[in-house]
């Protein structure tokens, strides 16, 4: 009987997985594909790790299945504990966790590798190197990322004197050390390395604050895929490098698309250098005024439009308003009023925030516009709801030079016959600048709760 060839099998397990893992992202592309699309990822994820579980020469399961266990539950308790206001917050710890991942793993094959005495290949070392600095940058990065979404350390940029210039100084020590400990393994340099790497994190991540984080969100997520390709390299798993190649290509990608939805430049992201671009309130408003509706009046202009264009914003999340909303539009569109929605790249807290939440409400994928495909039809359109969004319809992005979300696109709400605006008060919004939409004078304000505003027009536009 021939001989089994195990690496043959392994590695045909390892091309399914690869398969699942390409048609699972194809499908994550579209709302309608989506749910679909992450079960095949995951499985591809499951077949994946078993697989390498047999491959290895495991030392003790019982330390494997112990952590798989500990795992699953933080796993199980925190996806239906968090909120979905808090989900960026937890991308970023996500993010975080996968690059520490792969710093241990790399720096643990470095240990391993160092105390055999023998020479380590310049390529092993190098990826190890390279493994470790993404991986620690994206650990400390993201968790500075973490704070500041959760408000810890509040969201505004953190900047001190000669900081570019530390930056900088901490980029060229790690490339010294980098190159010392290829040329000779030495632990002491390796743990200096570690703790230059997370402070790296550090310094990247901190001079930026308000609008500019979703980008650093989806680079971060990018780096934690890098890292783990790094590892595998090292290791010489080619799952961990096709899986660590696919989340950086894809985080690439996100980043790109939110670079340019916030008019940034992908050398700035690169570099850290975003500059501060958040802003306070100018205090503006004092000595303007807004018109204020009543939901009478706002139910009368809702339903007794022919257009209506729905623009949600993080408010919309905060409010947990996404049923209310839908069951306004399946009233107006039961009048005859054509709905549709209006989506941002960047509205909300984090990459597909909006698309995440009216999914599940099941509007219907048509309705959704992206900024592109909508932009143009606001003249045209009778009246606009802004619900909870505020940086991502305001036109100083379009109009006022020296703002600094200037550049920004933004769904020009402000060209429609009618614009009206639910949210709680004049605050602003996650950049922290004042709206001059909220005093034009086609805008009225609806004032409150968005969930109970929705609710009011509703009962409204059935009285009609
Ligand atoms: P904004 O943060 O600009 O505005 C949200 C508005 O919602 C606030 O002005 C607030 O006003 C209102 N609001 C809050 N709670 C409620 C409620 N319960 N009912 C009604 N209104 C409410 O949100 P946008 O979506 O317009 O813009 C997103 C911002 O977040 C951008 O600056 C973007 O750069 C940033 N960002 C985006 C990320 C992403 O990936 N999408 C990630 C991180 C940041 P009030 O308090 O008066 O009610």
């Amino acid at each position: 009987m021939a001989e089994i060839n195990f690496d043959l099998i392994i590695a045909a397990f390892y091309l399914v997985s690869a398969i699942l893992f390409f048609y699972g992202l194809k499908q994550l592309g579209s709302p309608a594909t989506a749910k679909s699309g992450n079960r095949l990822a995951a499985l591809g994820m499951l077949i994946a790790v078993v697989v390498t579980l047999f491959d290895r020469e495991i030392v003790r399961f019982e330390v494997i299945i112990a952590g798989v266990v500990v795992g699953s539950l933080i796993g199980v308790v925190m996806s239906r504990k968090i909120k979905m206001t808090a989900m960026p917050q937890l991308v970023a710890v996500f993010n975080g966790l996968g690059g520490a991942g792969s710093a241990v793993v790399a720096s643990a094959e470095y240990f391993r590798l160092e105390g055999l005495e023998t020479n380590i290949p310049i390529e092993i070392s190098i990826t190890i190197m390279l493994g470790t600095l993404i991986g620690a940058v994206t650990f400390s990065g993201s968790m500075i990322a973490f704070t500041k979404l959760q408000e810890i350390i509040g969201g505004s940029p953190f900047i001190f004197p000669l900081q570019k210039i530390v930056t900088a100084l901490a980029f060229l020590v790690i490339a010294a050390l980098i190159a010392l400990l290829v040329i000779e393994p030495n632990l002491q340099l390796f743990y200096i390395l570690v703790v230059i790497c997370l402070l790296l994190g550090v310094l990247l991540v901190i001079p930026i604050g308000g609008a500019d984080m979703p980008v650093v969100i989806s680079l971060l997520n990018s780096y934690s895929g890098v890292a783990a390709a790094m590892a595998g390299f090292a290791l010489g798993n080619v799952m961990l490098i096709i899986a660590g190649s696919l989340v950086g290509a894809a985080g690439l990608i996100l980043t790109q698309i939110m670079i340019k939805a916030m008019n940034r430049s992908i050398f700035n992201v690169l570099f850290g250098a975003f500059g501060a671009s958040a802003a306070t309130a100018t205090g503006e408003s004092a000595d303007k005024a807004v018109r204020e509706a009543s939901v009478e009046d706002a139910a009368i202009s809702l339903g007794y439009a022919q257009t209506a264009i729905f623009v949600p914003g993080y408010g919309l999340a905060v409010a947990r308003a996404q049923h209310q909303l839908k069951d306004l539009a399946e009233l107006l569109g039961a009048r005859g009023v054509d709905v549709r929605y209006a989506i941002h790249p960047v509205a909300g807290r984090m990459p597909g925030h909006m698309n995440v939440l009216l999914a599940e409400a099941d509007v219907p994928y048509d309705q959704l516009y992206d900024l592109d495909e909508i932009n143009s039809r606001f003249s045209e359109t009778d009246i606009v709801v802004v619900i909870g969004a505020n940086d991502v319809v305001n036109p100083a992005a379009r109009d006022e030079a020296g703002s600094p979300i200037y550049g920004m696109p933004i769904l020009e709400v402000d060209k429609s016959r009618q614009v009206l605006v639910l949210k709680r008060s004049l605050s602003p919004g996650f950049a922290g600048l004042d709206n001059e939409l909220f005093y034009k004078d086609n805008t009225m304000m609806l004032f409150g709760d968005a969930s109970e505003s929705l609710a009011n027009l509703i009962t409204g536009v059935k009285e009609l």
